[in-house]
């Protein structure tokens, strides 16, 4: 069996290196620290016995295990991305071990005072007897997503050792900067050659997921006519007064404090403005591809309407899709999707199939060709200083890592 010590020596050996990615950056990868642990994983996985393990100028990542039968078997892929999220510092972290977990409050930093408690993350009630793995309180850990490539890295040692487990190809992507949406960008498909790959990158035990947002941003402007406020009268057009109408136009029920499950939302996430010009920043989201248009159309009519009362090109809408739901690629290949079912029902894991309210590189990933759903990786509370992850919840995922390379194989 995949050994508790042995996987904790190895996440903390990651979790303890900074790879804190950086939006205003436009290196590839955004922070040069990211190849610290770039450069240790290339050198792990030649340790454990990969084989064509690459690392190119980008810090991409691949390697592969070679099959172990003689028939056909499709390439599978298990992807993860080594960066954490630059919403929370992830230097210096100090990872805490709580083993046989009591269910009450964590101490996680006594100085500060900061406590992990189940009276406010309710989800850690499922993990009472398992051992956590926490933060001291003062930076992110980086389960998200180094508890993926953790688990990637044990499923791949644990195959090699143990041979009788029979499995075709199986190729291993880790990349930089998916914290900050662009992880797949520089993801060579035709280089990793697999028919179809997971992300592990989930949050807890179970989740599985095909499906994601519909994504668009909205950038709103609206051009007033500044004149001296004595003098003003027929003359001045205050933009902020527009921007106003133009977001109480919106309906007010469809934001993300009023929305869950399947229902999208347009998301106001910025306003700057004077008289002479008001910007509005946007996101809109929706799973359903016809929904998710007519959001956009409902942007661009309401800015006509203003434009006609008030005069030509007052308000102008730029609207950028950011991504799609890659539950249109993954569906004419549901078998991908039903071989991880399957392996977690094997092995006792309880399937949460759900929408994810976001995206994940492997949206990106499957509208460039690489069908990709995404699997729980184990972690909670990701990108803040109360993230957590059940060591047995990793193991969990290597063994599901383990399984779909098996049941892949079958001869039919
Ligand atoms: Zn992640």
């Amino acid at each position: 069996m995949i050994s508790k010590e042995h996987i904790i020596k190895r996440f903390i050996s990651y979790v303890t290196i900074d790879t804190e990615s950086d939006p205003n950056s436009n290196t590839i990868p955004s922070t040069s620290k990211q190849w610290d642990l770039a450069n240790k994983l290339a050198k792990e996985l030649k340790t454990i016995g990969m084989q064509d393990v690459s690392i190119d100028t980008n810090a991409y990542i691949m390697a592969t295990l070679p099959s172990n039968v003689e028939h056909h078997v499709p390439t599978i892929g298990f992807i993860s991305h080594f960066d954490t999220s630059p919403d929370f510092t992830g230097a210096n972290v100090k990872p805490q071990i709580f083993e046989n977990y009591h269910g009450g409050d964590i101490l996680l930093n006594k100085d500060k005072n900061i406590v992990l408690s189940p009276n406010y993350f309710e989800d850690l009630r499922q993990y009472i007897g398992q051992t956590l793995i926490t933060t001291d309180g003062t930076t992110l850990l980086g389960a998200d997503d180094k508890a993926g490539i953790c688990e990637i890295v044990s499923a791949m040692e644990y195959l090699i050792n143990n041979s009788n487990i029979k499995h075709g190809k199986i190729r291993v992507g880790f990349t930089p900067d998916e914290e900050i949406g662009r992880g797949a960008h520089k993801f060579d498909i035709e280089k990793f050659g697999a028919d179809w790959a997971y992300t592990m990158d989930g949050s807890q035990i179970g989740e599985l997921e095909y499906e994601n947002f519909n994504a668009a941003s909205a950038k709103v402007k609206i051009k007033g006519k500044i004149v001296h406020p004595g003098y003003a009268k027929g003359k001045m057009i205050n933009s902020m007064y527009i921007a106003t109408e133009f977001i109480n136009s919106l309906p007010r029920l469809e934001t993300p404090e009023h929305t869950e499950g399947y229902q999208g939302f347009f998301h106001l996430h910025n306003i700057r403005g004077d008289v002479d010009e008001t910007v509005l920043d946007y996101i809109i989201r929706d799973h359903n591809k016809g929904h998710f248009k007519a959001r956009k159309e409902v942007m661009f009519k309401l800015a006509n309407e203003l434009n006609s009362q008030y005069g030509k090109e007052v308000i102008t809408v730029d609207i950028k899709d950011q991504y799609y739901n890659m539950k249109e690629m993954i569906e004419p290949v549901m078998h991908i999707v039903d071989i991880a079912e399957e392996a977690m029902k094997q092995l006792n894991i309880e399937p949460l199939i759900k929408a994810i309210r976001g995206g994940t590189d492997g949206s990106q990933l499957s509208y460039m060709g690489l069908p990709c759903p995404n699997i729980f990786a184990g972690g909670h509370n990701f990108h803040g200083r109360y993230e957590y992850i059940p060591v047995e919840s990793m193991i969990k995922a290597t063994e599901v890592i383990c399984k779909i390379a098996e049941l892949t194989a079958i001869e039919k």
